[in-house]
């Protein structure tokens, strides 16, 4: 357990909480949770499937219809091609698609290379047994994995890389060039990939996805992972999915029965409708129109600056001038003004002098978080 910290969302989180039961009227900006209601067909799927009884187990792998969905959608969407019977698995939220490959695939004391700074691949490795070794990200190319870092930071005992684009919490993505060299990286130190994917759809300008998997020298070692929290606006549905090759699915699917068994039946059926549909395109409007406000906003505070962000609902700036110490930053500010925002240390190391800012909140409440910001500076 020492090597499983408690997150610092959750510092800001259970501050936010306890500013709240004294009746603070809190800006939240600090969560990555679209503010958005489920899409309603989406939540009339769930009804249906309530009052058609379908409310027992499924399938380790989930209900067929939605298998048969994510591997269509990866096949037109992403250019993969998986067997919907034995290369598909629904889970519980990507966060246990993740946290099921690492159990499956990464031998206690081996290393796992995790982009810095990062979402929670950090103890997740830990909690497989493995050993999470940080690779760098470069804020001067909108956050592209660093090649030389890559190379520095793998060893004889390293097994996985986890890419995660559209990034959490820098926005960034991507490039096909990047992605080029990062193929043959993974090929020439047969690394298996961890390819997280959960901000796929949210994506702005001209910025292309790209699936590791669609490329035939990665498509053997790669686990696709890919949710519905946040294109959907369904983080409480808890459902998510991972697709590979059979042999790195079958002992994932070992482990799953172990773990959450299979994903809740309802939010399946639902996600057999979300898969459908073009639900999402509103909310990314949305996102695109708040990614503006925010970079404007960013913009006129001294000392405070970030690349734009290519995808995902975060920005990752530096600190306002005179606040070199991002933890006490968002601490006091939140204190004094109730305006809710992440270290950037709760990231990794390169997140010092930095935080996150998660415009999954209305463009009203980012104005009242920046304007709270401008008076208190
Ligand atoms: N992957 C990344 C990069 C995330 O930022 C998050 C949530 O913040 C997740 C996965 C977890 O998603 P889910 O709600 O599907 O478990």
């Amino acid at each position: 357990m020492e090597r499983v910290p408690f997150s610092g969302i959750r510092d800001v989180f259970e501050e936010c909480d306890r500013l709240e039961r004294a009746g603070r009227d809190v800006v939240h900006l600090e969560i990555g949770r679209p503010d958005f209601d489920t899409p309603a067909p989406i939540g009339d799927a769930a009804r249906e499937a309530l009052a058609d009884g379908h409310v027992h187990y499924t399938s380790n792998y989930g209900i067929e219809p939605l298998r048969t969905g994510i591997a269509d959608k990866l096949s037109a969407e992403n250019g993969i091609e998986y067997d919907p019977d034995s290369e598909v698995v629904v889970t519980t939220g990507a966060t246990e698609a993740v946290l099921v490959t690492m159990l499956a695939l990464v031998e206690p004391g081996r290393e796992v290379l995790v982009p810095d700074p990062r979402w929670t691949y950090g103890p997740i490795t830990s909690l497989a047994g493995g050993e999470p070794v940080p690779y760098r990200l470069d804020p001067a190319t909108g956050y592209q994995p660093d090649l030389d870092s890559l190379r520095a930071a793998v060893s004889e005992r390293t097994e996985l890389l986890v890419l995660n684009s559209p990034h959490n919490p820098t926005g960034g993505v991507v490039s096909e060039g990047r992605l080029d060299a990062i193929a043959d990286f993974a090929v020439d130190n047969d690394l298996l990939v961890l390819s997280d994917e959960i901000y796929e759809k949210i994506r702005y300008d001209d910025h292309d996805h790209h699936s590791p998997a669609a490329r035939d020298a990665l498509f053997d070692r790669t686990i696709t992972i890919n949710g519905f929290s946040k294109a959907y606006s369904m983080t409480g549905w808890r459902l998510g999915y991972l697709a590979a090759p059979a042999e790195l699915v079958d002992p994932i699917v070992r482990v799953r029965q172990y773990t959450t068994t299979c994903a809740p039946s309802l939010s399946q059926h639902a996600g057999v409708r979300a898969l459908e549909s073009g639900l999402h395109e509103p909310m990314v409007e949305a996102f695109a129109r708040r990614r503006e406000r925010v970079l404007e906003r960013i913009d006129a505070i001294p000392g405070m600056s970030c690349p734009a962000p290519a995808g995902a609902f975060y920005a990752f700036p530096t600190t306002p001038a005179g606040h070199p110490d991002a933890e006490a930053f968002v601490h006091s500010l939140l204190a004094d003004t109730s305006v809710a925002f992440v270290p950037g240390t709760t990231f990794g190391d390169a997140g010092e002098g930095r935080f996150r800012i998660a415009y999954a909140n209305s463009l009203d409440r980012i104005d009242e978080a920046f304007d709270r910001l401008e008076d208190w500076l």
